[in-house]
């Protein structure tokens, strides 16, 4: 019970009205502990229709209650934003793709190097993504040896 007042605390924040399938979206994300792609999510929620947790999905990014991810991989991730977020440049976090399990993660503590740019250049965004392997994936790999 305590999980869902959290849930619903997030979306009022955002000023999203709380309906049964959006706390169940987010509900999903965070629990999966990591960004997850849309394909994931639909594993995730198999009772949800497809078109539904895409406007779902929609409807969080646009209200930064959640952030896409380029990772490289052709298919964004997605993962809940920290309260404070406005997904604003200086809002944003360094990511990393494990290039073995193809997850991805937020290190929201670790915010991304800022570049000092030519004159006449405006920021917007940016997309940094480290590869390589996660702990989980290096300890395979170290067993392996
Ligand atoms: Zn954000
Ligand atoms: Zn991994
Ligand atoms: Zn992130």
């Amino acid at each position: 019970m305590e999980d869902e007042n959290l849930y619903l605390e997030l979306l009022n924040k955002r000023d999203i009205q709380p309906t049964a399938i959006r706390l169940l979206v987010l509900k999903a994300m965070m629990q999966a502990g990591r960004s997850v792609s849309l394909l994931d999510l639909e594993d995730l929620l198999d009772t949800v229709d497809k078109s539904t947790i895409y406007r779902t999905l929609t409807l969080f990014l646009s209200h930064h209650l959640v952030h896409s991810i380029d990772d490289g991989t052709g298919s964004f991730k997605y993962a809940v934003c920290h309260a404070s977020c406005s997904c604003e440049v200086n809002d944003l976090h360094t990511h990393f793709h494990c290039v073995r399990c193809n997850h991805t993660f937020c290190f929201t503590n670790i915010p991304t190097p800022i570049v000092k740019l030519p004159d006449g250049f405006t920021l917007s965004s940016i997309n940094y993504v480290l590869k390589g392997l996660c702990p989980e994936c290096a300890a395979k790999e170290d067993s392996r040896r």
